[in-house]
């Protein structure tokens, strides 16, 4: 079964018993300041949930497109997209569980005709805020379910908390789909709470009798009401049998797509930056489709970031050419018949998405060049050349470069490692491009022959010493960072870096959760810290990010470590850098209440122990991306 059949297999289902359908509405919530997109059905049935009378009645069912930025760095395993499309019944203060589980089950095992034995279901197992739901466990155990199959959580899994500080919310009844095997993560114990994957959550109906009136005080709904929600790519994995969601027939014509223009197949290594590729890049679509265009902030930033990723997964996949275009037409094709406005505005925003592309690799290389330039204008100032006020540079790095050949650029790029090129402005860039962003040599040459007008090509020679000289310097500074992350765990750097800790936790108050640490350099004297954001922090943000982080030294914080799982942590909601790789149990530090991170560090026992700390610069480094420097107080 496809998606379309499973859809107007869904629909219909529920309009035989009552159900009026909803409208598929546009990913841009309507007066809901708060959230930047529907990221579930019930999302635009909020006021309704609270109590107001909806025009359709007390029974609605629908089919939701979403999009949930916060799976943006769950995208690459086997079940999570950012771009979803999500089925969806409600009973608005009308029915309750025995109906809505029994209906969940009929749907699932006559309709669909799944095999009722790999059926898991977990239920709420109650706190100091709602009771246990024996409720639901009991409709589960009269329709069938064995006891050992019947799981209980805590909030955690089986709580729907509302989509901003308050709403409605309640406990909640998952069916997950047993994919068969072991656990994928080797866990003796795995169950519906692991994410390995082997169980395949597919469906979740939410009681909801709460209102969330101020974070942990809930008060009883005036009215109570059922919130179901099936992911239709997560569902036809299940049906197609398939324990991938990127090999469901949806999926299939994209990745075959990537598989050729990258000339890799879908395997190993490979898996995650084509799931990557084909997620962000449907996502990014059907947001163009609904209005959204790339920006700095809230949710052009968002969009930005998607097609971004695209960008850098396909550059890391040796994809030659620009071709989000030609992916983007597989992905239309796809959904022309249920979402008309992707056709409407096609050509928009295929030409939106190229623009887009080549106006982010333009300004990488812009920023590459200009750091070129820089490192030539120093090398001339060391060596006591006087550059004339805004002389060619060319010029100069042809008076400067010109001896060297060969061998000898070789010799040269050693004396002079500001330098880092046998061919100055044009080979730095290249090679910045291509070590940081994996582009090929062809496409960024051509890009600064066309745009910036520096017409020297990196020769195959030049290109040659340069990847040598480039094996050799990163061993060297792999042998010296390793030695560093062992050596120095002075007391000035065990200060500093439980403060980026801390740092990372203010500048994602301050300025919001797109922020995400993107490196940092500790030395006794300061702490360097890269983030992503994309523009330049106010003098009042800084202050801000500061007066949080000596709050929080002031209180004298707890630094506790604990060893869990890589999964564990994630569920305990610590942060964890994109992309690192970590070993199958992992170092977890807390601060007070404060901060969670994975990480390898030195810390400090409690926060008082750091005194003070001063933000004392802040700049740009690349697109997207800054940097700041702070030091002990
Ligand atoms: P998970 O724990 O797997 O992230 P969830 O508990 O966040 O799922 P719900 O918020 O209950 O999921 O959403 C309802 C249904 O939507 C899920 O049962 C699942 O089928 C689907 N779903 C949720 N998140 C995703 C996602 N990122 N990609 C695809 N489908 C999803
Ligand atoms: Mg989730």
């Amino acid at each position: 079964m496809k998606a379309k059949g499973l859809k107007e297999k869904y629909l219909s289902f529920f309009k035989k018993r009552g159900h009026k359908r909803l409208p598929n509405v546009s990913l841009i919530p309507e007066n809901d300041p708060t959230a930047l997109f529907i990221s579930a059905g019930m999302h635009p049935l909020v006021p309704y949930l609270l109590g107001e009378s909806h025009p359709l009645g007390k029974r609605l069912v629908s089919n939701q497109r979403c999009l949930r930025t916060t799976d943006i760095e769950n995208v690459g395993d086997s079940h999570h997209l950012t771009f979803f499309e999500m089925l969806g019944n409600w009973s608005l203060g009308d029915y309750w569980k025995e109906e809505a589980i029994s209906w969940s089950w009929e749907f699932l095992t006559k309709e669909l005709g799944l095999p009722k034995e790999k059926f898991h279901v977990s239920c709420f197992k109650g706190d100091k805020d709602a009771p246990k739901d024996e409720e639901s466990a009991k409709i589960w155990k009269k329709l069938g379910v064995p006891l050992n199959q019947i799981h209980f959580f805590g909030k955690k899994e089986n709580w729907w908390a509302p989509i901003g500080q308050t709403g409605p919310c309640g406990p909640d009844t998952e069916m997950f789909i047993d994919m068969g095997g072991k656990c994928r993560e080797g866990k003796k114990d795995c169950d519906p709470s692991c994410s390995c994957g082997r169980f395949f959550e597919v469906w979740n109906d939410v009681f909801m009798e709460y209102n969330q009136v101020a974070p942990g005080k809930y008060k009883p709904l005036k009215q109570r009401n059922v919130d179901t929600g099936m992911g239709v790519e997560r569902m036809i994995s299940a049906i197609q049998g398939v324990d991938d969601i990127f090999q469901i027939n949806a999926f299939k014509p994209i990745i075959e797509e990537i598989e050729k223009a990258s000339n890799k197949k879908y395997e190993g290594e490979n898996k995650k930056p084509m799931r990557v590729i084909a997620d962000h890049l449907r996502a990014a679509i059907f947001l163009i489709a609904d209005g959204v265009v790339p920006s700095k902030e809230d949710r052009g930033y968002v969009l930005r970031r998607l097609i971004r990723e695209v960008i850098r997964q396909s550059n890391s996949l040796g994809v030659k050419e620009v071709f989000s275009v030609s992916l983007a037409r597989v992905i239309i094709d796809n959904y022309r018949e249920e979402y008309p406005n992707l056709i409407g505005n096609k050509n928009k925003f295929l030409r939106e998405l190229k623009n887009e592309e080549q106006s982010l690799i333009l300004a990488d290389i812009r920023y590459a060049e200009s750091k070129a330039r820089r490192e030539v204008e120093e090398y001339a100032k060391r060596i006591g050349l006087n550059l004339k006020k805004k002389q060619n540079l060319e010029e100069i790095e042809k008076e400067l470069l010109v001896p060297y050949k060969g061998e000898d650029a070789g010799l040269f790029i050693k004396e002079n490692p500001s330098i880092s090129t046998a061919s100055g402005i044009a080979g730095t860039i290249v090679f910045d491009q291509k070590t940081t962003h994996g582009r090929p040599a062809e496409d960024t040459n051509e890009i600064l022959n066309k745009h910036l007008n520096i017409k020297q090509d990196v020769s195959a020679e030049a290109q040659a010493i340069l990847n040598k000289l480039h094996k050799d310097v990163s061993r060297k500074s792999a042998v010296k960072k390793f030695k560093g992350g062992l050596a120095d765990h002075s007391e000035a750097v065990t200060k500093l870096h439980t403060v980026t800790h801390l740092l990372h936790q203010a500048l994602r108050d301050v300025l919001g959760k797109h922020v995400q640490q993107a490196g940092s350099n500790i030395t006794a004297e300061r702490l360097r810290f890269d983030f992503v954001h994309p523009e330049k922090l106010t003098e009042e943000q800084k202050k801000k990010v500061e007066g949080i982080i000596n709050e929080k030294i002031k209180a004298d914080l707890p630094v506790k470590m604990e060893m869990m799982s890589l999964e564990e942590a994630k569920k305990k909601g610590a942060q964890a850098l994109f992309g690192e790789k970590y070993g199958e149990k992992v170092k977890v530090y807390s601060i007070g209440d404060y901060s969670c991170e994975v990480c390898g560090g030195p810390h400090v026992k409690s926060t008082g122990e750091i005194g003070g700390v001063k933000i004392v610069k802040e700049k740009a480094v690349g697109t997207g991306r800054r940097r700041l420097y702070a030091q002990l107080a």
